[in-house]
């Protein structure tokens, strides 16, 4: 088995690795660590909460260190992602390190961030729209840059990120490294990766759709007008940190404010807070002044707060992949976790395409509990020809991706 051990880094590098207490390498490290390290463009796909960061953060920081002409910069979808991803690696660089860094996001300050590109950062983290500000006004320059790292792209193709990262590449010289992490390989990812990427050894964990195994998934059947108060059963019930899902901003709010007036203390997250309110939210979550995170889809995508038990999906989410990235939220590196589904008529439709999505070819789902108060009985089962209206294109095909290395 690969170890950090053999893979020749930087002996910083293995002490920071260590005070982090990360002992050996994830599968996705031990599969993208070696290649990235010896030049080689990557393209990856693994669950959530399997290490990423870390898979390209390690031969990133590597690269830097043993070169210091060379400079590395990651994009990422969102904000709080930008953020995330930076302190990691900047653990991982260690507090004696004299390599400057930049975090580029929308929503923070402008001076901040023009003090810290005039320190000529080797890393440079950030979010699409804010790096071709700084690209436009000539505050950051990339023609140097020979690392590049796309996080999550799936989500940030979602967000219409496509055109910011074709401006943001015009910017880069062509002789770099490329790694590029998505959740999902859909084609508009290969599409991507043809377009910038160089011979990738590609690299793909499991199945790239399937929800970590080690998370408990409960469905609960219950009429939307009974919803709020099953859900406040099932917080009664549960200890630990929770994160609830709903479909609006508008919400999150109002879901965070009952529930903190009834003694569940809470607060929300989503694209309207400003900056420094969402980072606020975020650190009082992790650090535990609360126990209640009602979320959006957006704010939530890759946020690693490695205490979350439960994943309550009040709403369910639009798409299947956004089902996974939320429980996906829950069982972090290993650990455990739950996931509970308030499924209302109306959203039975959208269930049997998330049960589909992650569990192709399986058995159809069984609804595990019935709330008392809805009178019909609970479907069993349903089979492969039911009726269901998202899966039209998809149906029959297998998501599970072979392993290729
Ligand atoms: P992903 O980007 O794949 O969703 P992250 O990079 O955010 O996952 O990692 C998820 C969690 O696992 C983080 O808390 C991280 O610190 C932890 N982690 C990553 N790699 C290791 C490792 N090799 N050993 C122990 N913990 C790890
Ligand atoms: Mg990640």
């Amino acid at each position: 088995m690969t170890t950090f051990q053999t893979m020749g880094l930087p002996e910083s590098l293995m002490h920071t690795l260590q005070s982090m207490n990360f002992q050996t390498p994830t599968p996705i490290q031990q599969q993208t660590i070696p290649l990235a390290l010896s030049g080689q463009d990557i393209l990856g796909s693994a669950q959530t909460g399997t290490g990423k960061t870390a898979a390209f953060g390690i031969p990133l920081i590597a690269k830097l260190l043993k070169e210091p002409q060379s400079s590395a910069l990651i994009l990422t979808p969102t904000r709080e992602l930008a953020d995330q991803v930076l302190k990691q690696l900047r653990i991982m660089l260690g507090q004696k390190t004299k390599i400057q860094t930049a975090l580029l996001i929308g929503g923070d300050p402008m001076p901040k961030q023009l003090q810290q590109l005039k320190r000529n950062p080797q890393l440079v983290v950030g979010t699409p729209g804010r790096v071709n500000d700084h690209l436009n006004r000539r505050s950051l320059s990339l023609k140097t840059t020979n690392f590049l790292v796309l996080d999550e792209t799936d989500r940030m193709l979602d967000m219409g990120f496509s055109i910011q990262i074709d401006e943001i590449l015009k910017h880069m010289k062509s002789e770099r490294q490329t790694l590029l992490f998505s959740a999902t390989l859909a084609k508009k990812i290969s599409q991507i990766a043809e377009k910038y990427l160089k011979n990738p050894a590609r690299i793909s964990v499991s199945s790239a759709t399937a929800p970590a195994t080690n998370i408990k998934q409960e469905n609960i059947n219950v009429h939307e007008a009974e919803k709020y108060t099953k859900l406040c059963d099932e917080l009664d019930k549960r200890t630990g940190s929770i994160i609830i899902f709903v479909k609006t901003k508008y919400n999150a709010d109002k879901m965070a404010i009952k529930l903190s007036k009834q003694g569940y203390d809470s607060d929300a997250i989503h694209g309207d807070l400003r900056q420094n309110k969402r980072e606020r939210v975020l650190t009082n979550f992790r650090n535990k002044k609360y126990r209640i995170l009602v979320a959006t889809d957006v704010a939530a995508r890759g946020l690693d707060v490695p205490h979350i038990e439960h994943v309550i999906n009040y709403d369910l989410p639009q798409s299947p992949e956004d089902y996974v990235h939320r429980i996906g939220r829950t069982a972090r590196a290993g650990a455990t976790g739950e996931a509970l589904n308030l499924i209302s008529g109306a959203d039975k439709a959208k269930w049997y395409a998330i049960e589909h999505f992650i569990n192709p070819g399986s058995k159809p789902p069984k609804i595990l509990k019935m709330d008392s108060n809805t009178k019909k009985a609970p479907r069993k089962s349903f089979s492969k020809d039911d009726k269901k209206p998202f899966l039209k294109k998809k149906s029959g095909k297998p998501f599970a991706r072979k392993k290729s290395a």
